[in-house]
């Protein structure tokens, strides 16, 4: 993969903001130096900037380039690991899910009103039950987030009333969330850091991170420069450890894979998905889908742990569309790619403090849109001084696998392929 565009993909072929940004050569200052230019890092950019601090921006590649700007699109309410934060925490950490379920939705939507962000922004979000009892599982959490006063906007979908919602027999039902919803990740990335850099955020692409030094007094070395900031932070699904041994074995990076279909006609939109929902399955190995703004189905779906992508997405992916929606059998493949999903072991994003003034936000396990912009805030927060929300999740203890690498991935593969013979069973 070159860095120096975004990948061929139905995101990268659509996007609206052609600015390119410098790469950094020789040394500069800042408040704050953010590593990373996906969701977690601009976001972290953008609200600091929005708080009168100086912010650097470090970009290996272009923004946009990682999973940000390459995923299924889907702003589903929630984050990763909430059960397990509620074991950890118990009713603070109980109370800390509930608050912040739909705080990134609300900070993406002031974002798109506030600097004009176009990146087509619709809602209706819909869990499937792939096995009839999944069913149980979503009513069960249908009653309990209606008991949390969610009602207003959350609908049960029993099996028998499932096709007037979609044109498949292949599910057992699900639940609708009418606040969720989808877009088009790299636009509202791209729109974010053009809103940063507009506030001021000096941006570099083409600018990779190589160290960090300095301890209390950090500085950031990358290929040609480097920057002295007050604070750093790791924003984003970074996979270099910059030696930080609380960061190695923490993430598994596993492929998930996309195919965009070729814009589909009215008619068969609505015999598929007449309410233009976004929607995933209740298995453990996903499929997930959505229509773009201009009727295409992005079909998505199939880890891979081998950190080797197939040679051909298409013909891994398509065969499951068809399986699913076989109205779709003669729609043409306009684009195929795929991303790293950075799994936790626990699921909970990392959000922690690694030394007085270095903090990461990261591994968000395939449902970043909302849970990214959730984290920014809240490391913002606590570099501002309010370090409530922070304080919990740096109290979570998260699990470290001893290997990293090849071996890291293969004890995941093995985990998984339990999961996925008892989604088959
Ligand atoms: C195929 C796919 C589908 C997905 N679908 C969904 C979905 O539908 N809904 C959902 O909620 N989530 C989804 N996700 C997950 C979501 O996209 C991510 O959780 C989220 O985008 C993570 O954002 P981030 O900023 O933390 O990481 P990234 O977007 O990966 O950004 C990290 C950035 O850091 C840069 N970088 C790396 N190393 C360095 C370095 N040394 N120096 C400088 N920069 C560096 C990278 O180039 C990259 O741009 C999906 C992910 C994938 C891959």
């Amino acid at each position: 993969m070159t860095g120096k565009n975004h990948i061929a993909s139905y995101y990268a072929a659509t996007a609206n903001d052609p600015t390119r940004y410098p790469s950094l050569e020789g040394a500069i200052k800042a408040d704050v130096c953010v590593i990373g230019g996906g969701f977690s890092g601009v976001a972290t950019a953008l609200t600091m900037a929005e708080r009168g601090r100086s912010v650097v921006l470090l970009e290996a590649h272009r923004i946009g380039w990682g999973a940000s700007g390459r995923n299924g699109g889907q702003m589903i309410g929630g984050i990763s690991g909430e059960a397990m934060i509620e074991q950890q925490l118990g009713k603070e950490g109980a109370k800390l899910v509930r608050d912040i379920r739909y705080r990134g939705h609300e900070i993406i939507e002031q974002r798109i009103a506030k600097y004009g962000i176009e990146c087509d922004l619709k809602y209706g979000w819909m869990e499937v039950a792939a096995r009839p009892r999944h069913m149980q599982s979503i009513r069960a959490q249908f009653e309990q987030r209606v008991r949390e006063g969610e009602g207003g906007h959350l609908e049960l979908v029993e099996p028998e009333d499932l096709p007037r919602v979609l044109g498949t027999s292949a599910y057992h039902g699900g639940f609708i969330d009418r606040r969720s919803g989808h877009l088009h990740g790299l636009n509202l990335c791209l729109g974010e850091a053009r809103a940063a850099s507009a506030l001021g955020v000096k941006i570099f692409e083409h600018t990779r991170v190589i160290a960090l030094e300095g301890g209390a007094k950090p500085w950031v070395k990358t290929e040609k420069g480097r920057v002295e900031a007050g604070t750093v932070v790791i924003g984003g699904e970074i996979f270099d450890h910059f030696g930080l041994l609380r960061l190695k074995g923490l993430m598994l990076p596993t492929g998930s894979y996309i195919i965009a279909t070729e814009p589909l006609s009215e008619g068969i939109v609505a015999q598929i998905n007449p309410q233009d929902l976004a929607v995933c399955d209740s298995n453990v190995v996903l499929d997930y889908y959505r229509l773009s703004a201009d009727r295409r189905m992005l079909f998505g779906g199939r880890c891979n742990y081998s950190n080797r992508d197939p040679k051909d997405i298409g013909a891994s992916i398509r065969p499951r569309m068809i399986e699913i929606f076989p109205q779709l059998k003669n729609a043409k493949i306009d684009f195929a790619w795929g991303g790293r999903i950075a799994i936790v072991l626990n699921r909970v994003p990392v959000i922690e403090r690694l030394a007085p003034n270095l903090y990461v936000l990261q591994g968000y396990s395939g449902h970043g849109v909302n849970a990214t912009h959730i984290a920014a805030e809240i490391v913002s927060d606590a570099i501002c001084g309010t370090t409530e929300r922070f304080d919990l999740f740096d109290r979570i203890r998260h699990t470290r696998l001893p290997l990293s690498g090849w071996f890291g991935n293969q004890m995941l593969a093995l985990g998984m392929l339990y999961y996925r013979l008892r989604d088959l069973l």
